[in-house]
């Protein structure tokens, strides 16, 4: 399986496709966007003039979309010309209603899919390291384990299809919920009159630590170098994670789930989009 196709080279998928060209594989490249392949090319990354050229030229497929909508889109018209000795994997965050749709669709033909959707960020996907949380059939998923290892640090077998997606969204609202946490500690301990960097210390050492405060505090100066210390650019916007509390809220809302912070911190993070701070890393729901 020497072949992949890869489709959405934005932000997080320019990464993975360029880490994939590295370990010897042959990379056809589709984006909307073409101007992506002006870095792309030295990389030996192929440009596909359309979904048709990818599909009958690749083994493999993989989507970096940005979201269901065009997830669907793409994967409809990937099936016009698929065959059925072909893999497509999504990795894109998306909704696990609309994942299950295009991937019913494509079994329908006898391809073989996952879902794996990726934490880590932009620098995980540069590096490598990002975490894979995958949903379908095992069996799939270990023959094309080597793509998952070049691509990340870790790949997590979370259950059938769509449990990738389902993980996915567990795991985003529970970070956008703690870095709001994170905040409001750091705010406290600033009123009591307390030495921010000696807060750090402690609370990166104690039982309140997390990743928010650790690897991404969202107090300028405080803690290693994050989006905060770069007035809040780069790293995850709002607007992303804003779409992915609404994949949660709407997952709340279908399985009746008891729930009160993840519901609060959407509220809190559609308010920033709404005053127009969609465009900011989305620790800065710390200044909302
Ligand atoms: P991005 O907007 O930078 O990249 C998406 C790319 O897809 C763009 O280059 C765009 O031109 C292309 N595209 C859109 N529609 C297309 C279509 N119909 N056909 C072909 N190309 C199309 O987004 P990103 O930051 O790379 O995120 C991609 C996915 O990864 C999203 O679902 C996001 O939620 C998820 N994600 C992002 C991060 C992050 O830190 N950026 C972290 C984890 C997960």
């Amino acid at each position: 399986m020497k072949n992949i196709g890869f489709i959405g080279l934005g932000n997080m998928g320019k990464g993975m496709a360029i880490n994939l060209s590295k370990n010897n594989y042959v990379i056809n490249g589709f984006d909307l966007n073409s101007e992506v392949f002006n870095e792309l090319k030295k990389y030996n990354i192929n440009q596909m003039k359309n979904l048709k050229e990818l599909t009958e030229n690749s083994d493999l497929i993989i989507t970096m979309l940005p979201d269901g909508k065009a997830v669907l889109k793409v994967w409809d018209e990937i099936l016009t010309y698929a065959k059925s000795s072909q893999i497509l994997i999504d990795c894109s965050t998306i909704d696990v209603k609309t994942s299950l749709t295009v991937q019913k669709n494509a079994q329908k033909i006898n391809i073989d899919t996952l879902d794996a959707p990726v934490s880590g960020g932009v620098i995980g996907a540069d590096e490598g390291t990002l975490t894979f949380m995958i949903g379908g059939n095992k069996e799939t998923l270990n023959n094309v384990i080597d793509l998952f290892d070049i691509m990340g640090k870790k790949s997590i077998h979370c259950g059938t299809y769509g449990a990738g997606q389902s993980a996915k969204i567990c795991n985003n609202m529970l970070l956008a919920s703690t870095m709001i946490a994170v905040g409001e500690s750091f705010e406290l301990g600033k009123n009591l009159g307390l030495d921010l960097h000696k807060l750090f210390e402690v609370l990166s050492t104690s039982s309140g630590s997390c990743w928010a405060i650790n690897t991404y505090c969202p107090v300028k100066g405080v803690g290693p170098k994050s989006p905060s210390d770069n007035n809040y650019s780069g790293g995850f916007s709002t607007a992303l994670m804003h779409k992915d509390l609404g994949l949660a809220v709407d997952a709340i809302n279908q399985t009746k789930s008891k729930n009160y912070f993840g519901l609060k911190t959407f509220s809190k993070y559609d308010n920033l989009v709404k005053t127009g701070k969609g465009h900011f890393d989305f620790s800065n729901v710390i200044n909302e």
